[in-house]
């Protein structure tokens, strides 16, 4: 049978966030990296970039038919992108309720779009849609000895295993 611990490793998964340059020039990044890190999930990389045009269009690429495309990569290719990778159990679903709904229009309050943006073209974070894309852009943006693994001095409080 499977210890706590060991169920608790093998849940952990990981996601992929990025705050776009509306959010790092409108000064929010404290704002949401301590929405993500007080939540209890664990930042494992970070690091400020200004993607190439090229490279916002790999990231975007499953949207290259949709019509805002084009200005959507130029966008992300503007200005600094603070990317991150978060880890947690549930990180990748939860990560996006924390986000909220595409359409700031449409967030709840209490999301991060919700509370702090308001039109879909100016929606401030990026955040995995799920475990494949998780996978794909976490390697599209990092290598691999970027990504830090340590024990947090929380986890144990957090998940309540020792
Ligand atoms: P997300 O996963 O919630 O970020 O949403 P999508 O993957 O569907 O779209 C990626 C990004 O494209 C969104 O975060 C928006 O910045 C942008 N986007 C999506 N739909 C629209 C739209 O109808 N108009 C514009 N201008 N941008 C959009
Ligand atoms: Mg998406």
């Amino acid at each position: 049978m499977l210890q706590d611990q060991e169920v608790h490793a093998a849940e952990m998964e990981r996601t992929f966030i990025a705050i776009k340059p509306d959010g790092v020039q409108r000064g929010l990044i404290s704002e949401i990296v301590s929405r993500f890190e007080r939540k209890g999930y664990k930042l494992v990389a970070i690091k400020l970039v200004v993607p190439s045009k090229q490279f916002a269009e790999k990231h975007y690429h499953d949207l290259k038919e949709r019509p805002f495309f084009n200005g959507l990569c130029d966008f992300l290719s503007s200005g600094p992108v603070l990317a991150m990778v978060w880890e947690g159990e549930g990180v990748i679903k939860y990560g996006r309720k924390l986000i909220g709904a595409t359409d700031p229009s449409k967030s709840e309050p209490g999301t991060i779009r919700g509370d702090l943006a308001v039109v879909v073209g100016r929606n401030i974070i990026h955040g995995s849609d799920g475990p494949e894309t998780a996978k794909d852009e976490i390697a599209l943006w990092f290598q691999p000895k970027e990504l830090v693994s340590y024990t947090s001095n929380e986890e144990k409080w957090i998940y309540g295993v020792n």
